[in-house]
């Protein structure tokens, strides 16, 4: 397994990335509008056409919880999932955990931007952790729309426990979210904020990097446009005030500061 997670503070809070390998997908729906002669020389593609995407879940120790943001893919698939999606661990998100001290089952809650196989798929293996997500994701889940069938493939966990959100809320002190819609209909991004401190997690809102142009939305997206205006007015907040961001599906670890070049934006690696 690679290195020791990354870890840092965000105010008061303790923040460690907590990787749960990689898998791939098909770059053309990665980069939906986008042709691959702009995004391929940025994102080479395998010779089936396919991106590799990291999953870097974030564990934020507060007072009083041990708070999960994604969950990774999970394992036990079964069937061809393991090849068709090359899902690659170690590290899975147990290992991760365990590096950083803390057993699978002591994670108190698992925020899920929203409930696609690739972010929700760990919750299985988190058996003492409440799941935080909208309403609207686990109707999606347990009913999934046309569009979005094979992504809310399902495996079971504690539903019945489950911390449902309607629209913005803060279920815990220091993480906060924000229904942003247009990956999903619920899709929520979620802020982690101490002593004035603010890191920002996009989940798919902006998957890696290489979305930070606002224009670069994936096929995978279900209102690009909704997609599009939030992106737009949180990375504007994001440069203004400083914030600290997460891209979840990125291979380096570490967040960024977002700095605006004329009317785009740019992403400046960096450390709390
Ligand atoms: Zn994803």
């Amino acid at each position: 397994m690679a290195s020791a997670p990354l870890t840092y503070r965000v105010g008061d809070l303790e923040v460690s990335v907590i990787s749960d390998g990689e898998f791939r997908l098909d770059g053309g729906a990665m980069y939906g509008m986008v042709p691959k002669v702009r995004w391929d020389p940025v994102d080479p593609a395998d010779d089936r056409n396919r991106v590799r995407l990291g999953m870097n879940c974030l564990l934020v120790r507060g007072p009083g919880y041990a708070a999960l943001l994604e969950t990774g893919i999970g394992r036990d698939w079964g069937g061809d999932w393991d090849d068709r999606y090359g899902i690659l661990h170690p590290p899975s998100v147990e290992d991760s955990l365990r590096a950083v001290g803390v057993a699978p089952a002591e994670v108190t809650h698992a925020f899920c931007t929203h409930l696609h196989f690739d972010h929700a798929g760990g919750l299985p293996h988190l058996p003492g952790a409440r799941l935080v997500t909208q309403r609207g994701e686990l109707d999606a889940l347990r009913a999934p729309p046309a569009y979005h069938k094979a992504s809310y493939a399902r495996r079971p966990f504690a539903e019945d426990r489950a911390l449902l959100l309607d629209g913005d809320a803060e279920p815990l002190p220091g993480i906060r979210v924000r229904r942003t819609g247009g990956h999903t209909r619920d899709h929520q991004v979620i802020f982690v904020e101490s002593k004035g401190e603010t890191l920002l997690f996009f989940g798919d809102l902006v998957p890696t990097v290489h979305h930070v142009p606002p224009l670069w939305t994936m096929a995978y997206d279900l209102s690009p446009m909704d997609v599009i205006d939030a992106k737009k007015d949180l990375l504007d907040r994001a440069a203004g005030e400083g914030w600290w961001v997460h891209f979840y599906h990125d291979h380096d670890p570490r967040p960024a500061r977002i700095v605006r070049e004329g009317k785009l934006f740019a992403a400046r690696r960096g450390t709390p």
